[in-house]
């Protein structure tokens, strides 16, 4: 069974949310109140965290990154209501893995959280150890850890996946619908520009020259690919 964290504030679309996750045999913990979502998950695991972002006495944005900067790893789906929000969560380092804009379907919702705790399964079912090392960068696929000439590298989930991935292939160019596929396990609509953000904050993580980089390399009018030269 999945432990999922919904810190909410509006009830209607918490009770609507923990019901259909309820069908799909999740254990659902919810919050009203900010601070008290954020300390309880803060000593509780969780295998998926619903977070909006208007919330009472601490917001979205700011209990997404506390959460991160304490070294949790839980998987987090930011639930924004507003367009200019996105930019918010994608810009400010927040380490969200994903979010979905209110109003919102309920078939998306559970498409994403699907998606999302797939990834869960998948992760924690890795045994084998798969390094790939490349110049200066080394990629460690069952400990999740990158460094760069020795020095540790800290990514969110999602960006581990992204580089991993094109890694594995080099030379290979995937466009942003197969990484939005591959990586999120969804392909909707108007989402490539997640991808672009992404890759963007990855790249200022890994690259000395972002704009020059040696790593992730773009395929102009296709997408991204790592370098096999
Ligand atoms: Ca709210």
């Amino acid at each position: 069974m999945k432990r999922v964290l919904i810190i909410e504030d509006e009830q209607d679309i918490s009770e609507l949310i923990a019901l259909h996750l309820e069908d799909m045999d999740c254990n659902i913990t919810s919050f009203r109140d900010g601070r008290e979502g954020y300390n309880y998950a803060l000593n509780n695991p969780f295998d998926l965290m619903l977070l909006d972002i208007n919330l009472p006495r601490m917001n979205g944005i700011d209990i997404c990154r506390s959460l991160r900067t304490n070294k949790i790893k839980s998987p987090i789906l930011m639930l924004t209501a507003r367009s200019e929000e996105i930019d918010k969560i994608l810009g400010l380092e927040t380490g969200a893995d994903d979010y979905i804009t209110k109003p919102f379907s309920i078939r998306e919702l559970i498409a994403r959280v699907k998606a999302m705790l797939r990834r869960v399964d998948i992760d924690t079912n890795v045994e084998e150890s798969e390094i790939i090392a490349y110049k200066d960068i080394h990629l460690d696929k069952s400990k999740r850890k990158v460094s760069i000439a020795n020095e540790r590298i800290e990514l969110t989930p999602k960006e581990f996946d992204l580089l991993y991935l094109m890694a594995s292939n080099p030379g290979v160019t995937y466009d942003r619908k197969d990484l939005l596929n591959l990586v999120w396990g969804y392909d909707f609509e108007g989402y490539e520009h997640t991808v672009n953000s992404h890759i963007n904050r990855l790249r200022s993580k890994i690259e000395k020259d972002p704009a020059a980089p040696e790593y992730v390399l773009t395929t102009w009018g296709v997408g991204y690919r790592f370098n096999d030269a």
